[in-house]
């Protein structure tokens, strides 16, 4: 199955993400983990978009289509993979779909997590206390101001591939508001109807 989550910052990508990899065997793509684990170890990539990344801003198209390409190469992504933070813009999400149509691949679903963008601080910031409380590195960019930023980038470039989707008749919508768990269970029923339509 290739699926893409969708949705501002905070709006539970990464949880859901997770839910899935353990439930279907198939791995995590995320940019925004890539793009900290090439920083943590200094890679050119990494020291390329530190300043961004930590600034809210977007890493450039290319840097991230291109460690995506690598990524969907590798042996684990064969059977599948959820994408969680790309395509942030119109032009990686076509981008993708030049890749996946080379490999003669296609995507399942795309699932927009939808929220209230007006909670989405406060969901940060308790994402920063709970990091530092179970004593995680707190991300840079789970700051109130940076925040703003980030989700300003969201609704500038990264909305628009919502109905890129919808056109292309793969998406789903699913109330990001609710419990963790219902919002599992959402996604499940979403992914058991594809199952039904194949
Ligand atoms: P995330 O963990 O998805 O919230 O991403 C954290 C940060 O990484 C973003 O604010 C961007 O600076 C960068 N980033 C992650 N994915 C992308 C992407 N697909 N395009 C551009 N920048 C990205």
């Amino acid at each position: 199955m290739r699926l893409i989550l969708v949705g501002p910052p905070g709006a539970g990508k990464g949880t859901q993400a997770a839910r899935l990899v353990e439930k279907y065997g198939i791995p995590q793509l995320s940019t925004g983990d890539m793009l900290r684990a090439a920083m943590a170890a200094g890679t050119p990539v990494g020291l390329a978009a530190k300043e961004l990344v930590d600034g809210g801003k977007l890493v450039p198209d290319d840097v991230v289509v291109g460690i995506i390409r690598e990524r969907i190469a590798e042996a684990d992504a064969r059977k599948g993979f959820i994408l969680d933070g790309f395509p942030r813009t119109v032009a990686q999400a076509d981008a993708l779909a030049e890749m996946l149509q080379e490999g003669g691949l296609a995507l399942d679903a795309v699932i927009e997590l939808r929220v209230d963008q007006t909670k989405l601080v406060d969901r940060i910031m308790k994402r920063a206390a709970d990091a530092a409380a179970s004593g995680q590195p707190v991300r840079k960019d789970d700051d109130p101001e940076v925040f703003k930023g980030r989700l300003e980038a969201y609704n500038r470039d990264t909305a628009v591939v919502i109905p890129y989707y919808e056109k292309a008749g793969l998406l789903s919508v699913v109330d990001g508001m609710q419990s963790i768990d219902q919002v599992s269970a959402d996604i499940e029923s979403v992914l058991t109807n594809l199952d039904e339509k194949v």
